[in-house]
């Protein structure tokens, strides 16, 4: 393998460690032609070199600038960089506190109309301060949609496609949280485990359609009737469970109370007949050092008692 060449005559010195003067000038040479935004301030701050691309993007006007004008120029017409304030004096004086504060600083900055920049300002010891700015707008516009994309995988996989709510893994891992949670104040909650009523016959006598609709309408109804802070997810074909932080046992009963007497108060038409369904509950409370598996177990045998003992029921563990 012969190694590449980058050019076709190349120099037989030694590239410079340290930028020669004459090095320097062509530098500066091809960052301006390279049509970078760059500006120059002089240590009281006026603008002594400003590119084109940087006269645009700031929307800077002929004559003499300082930083202050400038800014105040653009939070006035709404041009260049967004600057959220209502005062523009309290703004500049900290971004004073902030510029100068290291030989480099740099920042991402949005602009009114949609982009973004990088900035780079680096103070040299005399107090010159070179600023360049690099269009970063497609970069954070990828991070936006990757942002989104990923936030969008997150939900669909936590959701159960029928009914909208949290599928079971979601809800066991919400679950215990709230255990690890509770574990360290003095907080309870209970879980709730529900099982629909001789789902199995709405299925054979209206067919498995109309046994997802009623899947849906409990969904909705158990979702309108609970608190802001309860959690509730399918955890199997009709079986539900809800955690409802802060309830203990009473409390949460009256809850699942008023959800039965709702879903029984209503009708759902299911092909031309109105179908009244129940539900059997198992109420379980929280208490220190148990775990989610056992109090999912004392839940689930609470919900067998109540179906045992006739369904449309509450089963209260402990
Ligand atoms: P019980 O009162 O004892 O709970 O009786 P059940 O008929 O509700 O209980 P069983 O466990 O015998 O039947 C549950 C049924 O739920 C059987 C299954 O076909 C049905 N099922 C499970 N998932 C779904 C679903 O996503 N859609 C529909 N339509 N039915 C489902
Ligand atoms: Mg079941
Ligand atoms: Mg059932």
């Amino acid at each position: 393998m012969s190694r590449r060449q980058d050019t076709e005559n190349p120099s037989s010195e030694e590239p410079l460690l340290a930028p020669t003067p004459d090095m320097i000038v062509r530098i500066a040479q091809g960052l301006l032609i390279s049509g970078r935004g760059m500006a120059v301030f002089a240590p009281d701050d006026s603008i002594r070199l400003a590119t084109e691309g940087f006269r645009t993007l700031y929307d800077m006007q002929p004559g003499a600038q300082t930083f202050d004008s400038l800014m105040r120029h653009c939070w006035q017409t709404g041009r260049g960089p967004r600057i959220d304030t209502q005062d523009i004096d309290a703004w500049l004086t900290a971004a004073h506190l902030k510029r100068r504060s290291q030989p480099v600083r740099e920042f991402e900055v949005d602009m009114i109309d949609g982009r973004w920049l990088w900035i780079s300002e680096a103070t040299l010891p005399d107090g010159w301060l070179i600023l360049s700015v690099a269009d970063i707008t497609s970069v954070k516009r990828r991070e936006f949609r990757l942002a989104t994309d990923r936030d969008a995988a997150i939900t669909a996989a936590e959701t159960d496609h029928l009914t909208g709510l949290y599928n079971r893994g979601a809800t066991m891992k919400r679950f215990q949280k709230l255990v690890e949670r509770a574990s360290g104040t003095h907080e309870t909650f209970c879980a709730v485990l529900i099982d629909l009523d001789h789902f199995k016959s709405i299925n054979d006598r209206f067919g498995h359609d109309a046994g997802d609709q009623v899947l849906v309408h409990f969904a909705t109804s158990a979702s309108a009737g609970l608190r802001g802070r309860d959690i509730l997810g399918r955890v199997g074909g009709e079986e539900f469970l809800i955690l409802m932080p802060g309830a203990d046992m009473a409390q949460a009963c009256a809850i699942v109370e008023r959800l039965q007497a709702h879903v029984w108060d209503q009708r759902i038409s299911l092909n031309g007949v109105a179908l009244r369904y129940t539900f059997s509950a198992g109420v379980a409370q929280w208490r220190h050092s148990e775990t989610m598996d056992q109090l999912y177990r004392e839940a689930d045998q609470a919900l067998f008692a109540a179906k045992d003992a006739g369904r449309n029921l509450i089963g209260r563990a402990g």
